[in-house]
Parts: C-alpha cells; sequence; structure tokens
C-alpha cells in the first residue's frame, strides 16, 4: 500500500523514532508545529479517526496508554493531543496518527 506512515511504521521511510513497540511508533514531525512536535501512529493501516471501530480501538487505547511515557521521554509536562479527520480538518495523512504538541504556550484551539 503506498502509505507514507505505513512505511515509516516499516522502517521503509526513515524516521527520528521516539518510541517503538510491536503495535505503535512515535517519530517527531517533520514539519513541527510547536517548539516539540510528535506523531504517535498504530503499525497497522487505519485511515484515520472515522475508521476506529470496536475492532481497532485497543490500539488507540495503547497509544493513549503510552504517550505518558513518550512525553517523559521528550521532557515534556504540558501537551496537547490532536487528530485531524478529513481535509476540512487539515488530515493530510491517510493514516490514522497523533500530534503531541508541546514545549512552550500553545494557541487556543479547543
Ligand atoms: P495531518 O495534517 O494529516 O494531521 O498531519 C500529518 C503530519 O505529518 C504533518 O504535520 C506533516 O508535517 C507530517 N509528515 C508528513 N510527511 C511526513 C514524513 O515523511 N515524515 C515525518 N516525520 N512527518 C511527516
Ligand atoms: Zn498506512
Amino acid at each position: 500500500m503506498d502509505c507514507i506512515f505505513c512505511k515509516i511504521a516499516a522502517g521503509e521511510i526513515p524516521s527520528n523514532k521516539v518510541y517503538e513497540d510491536e503495535q505503535i511508533v512515535a517519530f517527531y514531525d517533520i514539519e513541527p508545529k510547536a517548539p516539540v512536535h510528535v506523531l504517535v501512529i498504530p503499525k497497522q493501516h487505519v485511515t484515520g479517526a472515522a475508521a476506529i471501530t470496536a475492532d481497532n480501538a485497543a490500539v488507540v487505547a495503547h497509544v493513549f496508554a503510552t504517550i505518558p511515557q513518550i512525553a517523559k521521554t521528550l521532557g515534556i509536562t504540558d501537551f496537547r493531543v490532536v487528530t485531524n479527520n478529513g481535509a476540512d480538518a487539515g488530515q493530510t495523512v491517510h493514516h490514522l496518527h497523533f500530534h503531541i504538541l508541546g514545549g512552550g504556550k500553545l494557541g487556543d484551539m479547543a
């Protein structure tokens, strides 16, 4: 499948990884929108938040269960977790990913 994040998960495209286990990978965003900007993805291809189901939600729970450890590794206590679903929300990569944004004062969004 021609998916850039599947390729990053498989190690076929290099990335600056901060965390990896059998289910998920976290790596620095190539175009950071905050002083610290990391993406967390499931290794399995899920197109986005609208494609989360009872069958694949366990990996999403695992992402959130691991975020505190990733934040600790990044040295941030204050951060925002965001996922964009669909073009109007700004989704450009159609493989589920959670942005971890931090490292400074973030602008109000929600
Ligand atoms: P979205 O706009 O879909 O919510 O987020 C996609 C994010 O992936 C963007 O912030 C973009 O900078 C990042 N991105 C796109 N291609 C690559 C890549 O090849 N490597 C890395 N590390 N980040 C990428
Ligand atoms: Zn994918």
